[in-house]
């Protein structure tokens, strides 16, 4: 079957843990308020922000100068939607907002995996940024942490999304993108202190969300949470688009961990939807085999396939990967949409996961300069080493804390990164860039500069449309962005260049 485009739309978000030190008058801020004014700092410190448009079921808000007064915290009847927690779209096409009493960043829409790098780091600086201002703001410290569970029960996601024909019958997803998920943890895991939802037993385990998973396939993200997750909300024209919602994943601090996570899953996503993975990997079961390959750092431990097969995760990540090379092989410059550049970067990814597979069968500490589990495991390790410490103590699940600390000064990843420890893909100018400057080659370009150039005009947005208000004109205007991949530098910078005023696009515009 023909697919919409070889250029997939791909794009990740993370709620951050939160935590605030001391309560120094004695009176308790409950995470959602806390997180909304990590939200809200960050609006003060970027002067830019505008509400978000909850599509039509919520009336369209605009945040600007409201504030959650401590008098109105009821802390056990708070919802997000209740308060109007701050909800925000920046110059560079993301959202910033307060969900599940977490601060989130959606990065905006991209194409490459190297840019999901760019704009998820871009993330974490946001929020090392809104974290310190909001501290400031409040006259104690608020820590923040790219991780997704506190290790006494709770679980907070990073999702992944990636845009598919609506076509692909989703039954074949199910089907042939769960083993997928549930093997790719020995290289997307980021490592965690204790076992089991509670960590009630000692130990250490390559997956943070592992034992959170419940089902196979399902509707909910945060209860009976399923390795296959059916939300069908495409942000996009539902007639050709599907956006698969992945909720598995970890929130990497690696770079490399988050560059395979994405770009080896954009790669097998295109050969389910072509109909070319010949393989049957079902696994017989799925749930407990999450588990199983998460809690073996030797990642030896074999699974039972639904044929009777005995296989490990090395293995059924490289049945996936002989299938990708195959299809990446056929793939022409200037066919259905590709370019010599997303060949290069396939064929980079392809390369990285056949070394990052072939080094895991031979020894994974090798990888502690690449993926995050290993890098964790290793620091975890000379703590025990030198001070004798079993895996029950208070230490080192402090350490896997620390680890996750956006605040570059506290951080044990960037202590690695200091230190020459941890490679990466994209540099600190890199970064910075993304922070401020949306992608150029999907609609959060439009998005993003609207924000920086006509940012006090634009009352409201969403993945699916910016809505202004027109100086002189008698009512909101929405412009509609169906479609991902319209709204690109290469479409619209000279009309948004040469317009000084909105008043102005919206006449070049035809309105
Ligand atoms: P929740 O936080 O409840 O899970 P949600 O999944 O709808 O909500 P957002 O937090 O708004 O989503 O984030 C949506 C993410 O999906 C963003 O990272 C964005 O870049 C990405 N995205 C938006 N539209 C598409 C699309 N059509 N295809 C793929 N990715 C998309
Ligand atoms: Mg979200
Ligand atoms: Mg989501």
């Amino acid at each position: 079957m023909a697919e919409v485009s070889n250029r997939r739309v791909l794009g990740i978000e993370t709620e951050y843990g939160i935590s605030a030190l001391g309560e120094p008058s004695g009176e308790e801020l409950h995470p959602m308020q806390l997180s909304n004014h990590v939200v809200k700092a960050y609006g003060s410190v970027t002067g830019r922000e505008a509400g978000w448009d909850y599509e039509s079921e919520t009336p369209l808000r605009d945040i600007r100068g409201y504030e959650v007064s401590r008098e109105q915290a009821h802390p056990d009847q708070l919802t997000d939607s209740d308060l109007g927690m701050a909800n925000v779209v920046l110059t560079n096409g993301a959202r910033l907002y307060v969900d599940h009493a977490h601060p989130e960043y959606s990065g905006p829409e991209v194409t490459s995996a190297r840019d999901v790098v760019a704009f998820d780091k871009a993330g974490d600086l946001i929020m090392a940024i809104a974290g310190a201002e909001a501290s400031r703001r409040l006259g104690r410290p608020i820590r923040l942490y790219k991780n997704n569970t506190d290790g006494k029960g709770v679980s907070y996601g990073t999702h992944e999304n990636y845009l598919l024909d609506r076509r692909t019958p989703f039954d074949r997803i199910i089907r042939q993108f769960s083993p997928f998920l549930v093997s790719r943890q020995v290289f997307t895991g980021a490592g965690r202190v204790g076992i089991g939802q509670n960590s009630e037993t000692a130990g250490f385990q390559l997956g943070q969300r592992a034992d959170f998973f419940e089902a196979e396939v399902g509707l909910e993200t945060t209860l009976n949470r399923p390795i296959i997750n059916t939300r069908d909300e495409p942000h996009a024209d539902a007639a050709r688009y599907r956006r698969l919602h992945v909720i598995t994943g970890d929130a990497n601090l690696s770079e490399i961990s988050t560059y395979l996570k994405v770009g080896t899953a954009a790669l097998a996503l295109h050969v389910i939807e072509a109909g070319r993975l010949e393989d049957d990997l079902r696994l017989r079961h799925p749930v407990a085999a999450m588990k199983q390959i998460s809690h073996d750092r030797h990642c030896s431990t074999t699974l039972e396939l639904a044929d009777g097969r005995q296989l490990t995760a090395i293995d059924i990540q490289e049945a996936y990967l002989l299938a990708c090379s195959k299809w990446v092989a056929e793939q022409e410059d200037g066919r259905d949409g590709t370019t010599a550049a997303m060949i290069t970067e396939w064929n980079d990814i392809l390369e990285r996961w056949q070394q990052t597979l072939d080094t895991l069968r031979a020894d994974p500490m090798q990888l502690a300069d690449q993926l995050d589990w290993v890098a964790k495991l290793k620091l975890l390790q000379s703590y025990r080493d030198r001070d004798g410490l079993g895996w029950d103590s208070a230490k080192l699940s402090l350490i896997d804390l620390q680890y996750a600390d956006v605040d570059p000064h506290r951080s044990l990843y960037s202590a690695l990164i200091a230190r020459g420890k941890m490679r990466r893909l994209v540099d600190d100018d890199r970064v910075g860039a993304a922070r401020l400057e949306p992608p150029t080659d999907t609609r959060a370009y439009f998005r993003g500069r609207m924000m920086d150039k006509f940012g006090s005009s634009v009352v409201a947005a969403s993945w699916d449309s910016v809505i202004l208000d027109v100086p002189g004109w008698p009512a909101l205007q929405r412009i509609p962005l169906l479609d991902p991949l319209r709204g690109s530098q290469a479409q619209v910078k000279e009309l948004l260049d040469s317009s000084n005023t909105v008043a102005e696009l919206f006449t070049a515009l035809g309105h």
